[in-house]
C-alpha cells in the first residue's frame, strides 16, 4: 500500500538525484579545466547616466563556452563553483581580467561580482588590494559587487570588511537590491556607494503599481543616503521613461547595451556616450 507506492516514489527521486549530482560533478570537472583550456571569457555591460547616456562604468560578467555543453550561463555554473573551492580560482581570474581593462579605458570603473564565499575568504581585503596594485590601477576604479547574502551571515565581520575596503578607496555596490533579507538594516549599517535595483522590479514597473512604488522608494532612499542608484535590466523605452520620471541617475540593461566583448567595450568607453538606440539617420547632404 503506502509503503509500496512510497518506495516507487523514492526510487524515482533517487534516480533524479543521481542524475543531478552526476551533472554537477561533470560541470565541476569541466570548470576546473576551463581556465587552462581558454574556455572562459569576460564580457562587459555598460552602466550609464540617465541624463546623457554617459558610460560611467562596466559590469564584468563571466562567460563559459564548454566544449561538451556549449555556452553555459553563469547563473548555472557560478553556484556550482561556489560550492567548491573553484570559485576562488574563477573569481581571481575574473578580477584580473576586469582590472586589466582599466588601463585601456579613459576613466570608467569596472564592477566585479564577488560571491559570498569569495567575500568571506580570509584576508579578502588584502587579496583585492594586492591584485589591484599588481594591475597598476587606482582602487576607486574598481567597484565590488556583493549581494545581501554575502553580508547577512556574519554582519559584524562583513561591516568591518566593507569599511576597510572603502577606506582603501574601493567602491562598493549592493547587487540585486530589494530581493534580499533585511535590506534597510543593511544599507544603514554598511559602507556602500551604490545600490543596484534588482531587475525584477524594473520588469514589473509597467505592470504593477507595487513594483513602481518600490523602484521610486529605492531611488529616494538612495538619494537621501547619498548613494548612486543603478536600475538593472532596462529593456524598453517605456522603462527608460518611467525611470526618468522616478529620478533614477544610472541605468544598465539590454535597451542600452547588451554585455559586449572587451574590444567593443573599449570602443564604447572611448566614445564615452552610448548612442541613442534608435538614432535618426542623418540627412544626406546634397549639393
Ligand atoms: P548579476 O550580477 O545580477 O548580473 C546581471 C545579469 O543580468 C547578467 O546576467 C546580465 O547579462 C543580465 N542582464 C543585463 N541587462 C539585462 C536586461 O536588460 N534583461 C535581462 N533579462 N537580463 C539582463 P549573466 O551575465 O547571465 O549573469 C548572471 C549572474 O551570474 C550575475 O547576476 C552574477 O550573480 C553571476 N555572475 C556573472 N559573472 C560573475 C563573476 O565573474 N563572478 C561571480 N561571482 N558571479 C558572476
Ligand atoms: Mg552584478
Ligand atoms: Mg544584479
Ligand atoms: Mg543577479
Amino acid at each position: 500500500e503506502a509503503k509500496r507506492a512510497g518506495r516507487g516514489v523514492v526510487r524515482v527521486f533517487d534516480e533524479s538525484m543521481d542524475e543531478s549530482i552526476r551533472f554537477r560533478r561533470q560541470i565541476e570537472g569541466g570548470l576546473s579545466q576551463a581556465i587552462a583550456r581558454g574556455e572562459l571569457k569576460m564580457v562587459f555591460q555598460p552602466i550609464c547616466s540617465h541624463s546623457d547616456l554617459e558610460v560611467t562604468g562596466f559590469e564584468a560578467l563571466m562567460r563559459w563556452n564548454s566544449p561538451e555543453y556549449g555556452p553555459i550561463s553563469p547563473a548555472m555554473f557560478i553556484p556550482i563553483a561556489e560550492e567548491s573551492n573553484l570559485i576562488h580560482e574563477l573569481g581571481d581570474w575574473a578580477l584580473d581580467e576586469a582590472l586589466a581593462m582599466l588601463n585601456q579605458w579613459p576613466g570608467q570603473y569596472v564592477s566585479v561580482n564577488f560571491s559570498p564565499r569569495q567575500f568571506r575568504r580570509t584576508n579578502f581585503v588584502g587579496h583585492v588590494v594586492e591584485r589591484t596594485q599588481h594591475a597598476g590601477v587606482e582602487p576607486n576604479r574598481l567597484q565590488i559587487e556583493i549581494t545581501e547574502t554575502a553580508i547577512f551571515d556574519n554582519a559584524e565581520r562583513a561591516a568591518d570588511t566593507l569599511y576597510r575596503l572603502r577606506q582603501m578607496g574601493f567602491r562598493i555596490a549592493l547587487d540585486d537590491f530589494g530581493t534580499g533579507y533585511s535590506s534597510l538594516w543593511n544599507i544603514r549599517r554598511f559602507a556602500l556607494d551604490c545600490l543596484k535595483i534588482d531587475r525584477s522590479f524594473i520588469d514589473g514597473m509597467g505592470r504593477e503599481r507595487e513594483s513602481a512604488a518600490i523602484v521610486h522608494s529605492i531611488i529616494h532612499l538612495g538619494k537621501a543616503l547619498g548613494l548612486e542608484v543603478v536600475a538593472e535590466g532596462v529593456e524598453t523605452e517605456a522603462q527608460l521613461q518611467a525611470l526618468r520620471v522616478a529620478g533614477c541617475s544610472h541605468m544598465q540593461g539590454y535597451f542600452l547595451s547588451r554585455p559586449v566583448d572587451a574590444d567593443v567595450a573599449t570602443r564604447l568607453a572611448e566614445q564615452r556616450h552610448l548612442m541613442p538606440v534608435e538614432e535618426p539617420v542623418p540627412a544626406t547632404v546634397s549639393d
